[in-house]
């Protein structure tokens, strides 16, 4: 039988990040009733409500449920006693992406705002380092060329091996999670018998749990606009690594590829704003956003705007042209390269859950 353990000090954590007083629920099961999204077997959230009440920490880490979630925000306002169920399922998913980061630090780093300035500080001294080492570490004379500053081979080499090596840790971390829900919520009787890979890509692309959920249907559009905008951003990026091994980049203005790419950044651009317009003003229905919120909305901000900004540059041949791009690329580090540790970890997590959910029939 699997021991439980009460958490104080993680009741705690889940109460100053969601802003709930945790003890005021009285369990009476509204929220579950009006959740959309719950399985009628064992639905959520009033079961996790109650094991956060005890700081049951072993069942809320590596719970499946929780991913199930879509923080449409129907049980905060169905809820009598003004508990927040929506906020307090979106801190456990936080304290889940950290609880399995590796290595564990970066876990810590990315979500404590008093470390920020050590999160910044380690891509801008190993850049440094990798172009000091390479002689490359000073403004080239002439028209901007990017790769006479960061040679495009030894950025695509260094940049290709460090991501590798932060998303293989991560790897770890996800076995292990998987390894949890399997323990937490064990398959039934006929086991596992596959993993819906193509059904759960699916459900990602369509994004149709939004619309499942009543009132944050009016947040699938930002959304929407964010994934498929990065996706895309994503998509040209490996573009961009052929053209430079193959001699042909820069890309000109009427590449379809740098097309797609000016297309990716307008929807990243609309999707900030809507999301950003929608956590200022409609409190409500999306809840309370917290530091690790608000620093993925502003990295994608930046990591898009630095991309604009030092592909004009180049056009225009601005004198800060190379300070712009030294920026960008400590902005990539933390939105990619740190991916699994922030909140886009979700793209990791959730993926997995719902593999998991679907694979034992939980819907
Ligand atoms: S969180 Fe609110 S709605 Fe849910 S069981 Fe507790 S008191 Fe009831
Ligand atoms: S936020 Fe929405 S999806 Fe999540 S538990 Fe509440 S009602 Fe269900």
């Amino acid at each position: 039988m699997l021991e439980v353990i009460p958490d104080i000090g993680f009741k705690r954590e889940l109460s100053k990040l969601s802003g709930s007083q945790l003890n005021q629920c009285m369990q009476c099961g509204n929220c579950s009733a009006v959740c959309s999204l719950a399985p009628a077997e064992r639905p959520f959230p009033r079961k996790e409500m109650v094991w956060s009440g005890w700081g049951l920490k072993d069942k809320l880490i590596g719970n499946v449920d929780i991913w199930l979630c879509h923080q449409c925000g129907d049980c905060s306002s169905s809820c009598p006693r003004d508990v927040k169920p929506a906020d307090v399922i979106a801190a456990i998913r936080q304290k889940t992406y950290q609880h399995y980061a590796r290595p564990r630090f970066l876990g810590k780093l990315l979500s404590e705002p008093a470390l920020l300035p050590v999160a910044i500080a380690i891509p801008v001294v190993v850049i440094i380092t990798i172009l000091s080492l390479a002689g490359t570490f000073r403004i080239p004379e002439g028209p901007v060329d990017y790769s006479a500053f960061f040679p495009h081979g030894l950025l695509n080499g260094t940049f290709s091996a460090i991501t590798l090596f932060f998303y293989l840790m991560a790897a770890c971390g996800i076995g292990r999670f998987w390894k949890d829900m399997k323990r937490q919520t064990p398959p039934g009787e006929s086991g596992i018998h596959s993993i819906p890979v193509g059904k759960v890509l699916g459900e990602i692309l369509s994004h149709s749990n939004f619309s499942g959920c009543g009132s944050r249907k009016p947040g699938k559009l930002a959304h929407m606009l964010l994934f498929f905008g990065f996706s895309l951003l994503i998509l040209v990026t490996i573009y961009a690594i052929f053209a430079t091994i193959t001699n042909n980049y820069p890309l000109p203005l009427s590449n379809p590829f740098k097309i797609m790419g000016n297309v990716a950044s307008l929807m990243i651009y609309s999707g900030l704003g809507i999301m950003t317009s929608q956590r200022l003003f409609n409190r409500e229905v999306f809840g309370k956003s917290g530091y690790t919120d608000w620093l993925l909305l502003v990295a994608i901000a930046l990591l898009t705007l630095s991309g604009t900004l030092v592909e004009a540059a180049r056009f225009g041949n601005w004198a800060i042209a190379y300070h712009l791009y030294f920026f960008h690329l400590v902005v990539v580090w933390f939105v990619i390269m740190y991916l699994p540790f922030t909140k886009l970890g979700h793209i990791f997590y959730r993926t997995t859950a719902l593999l998991y959910a679907r694979s034992i029939g939980r819907k």
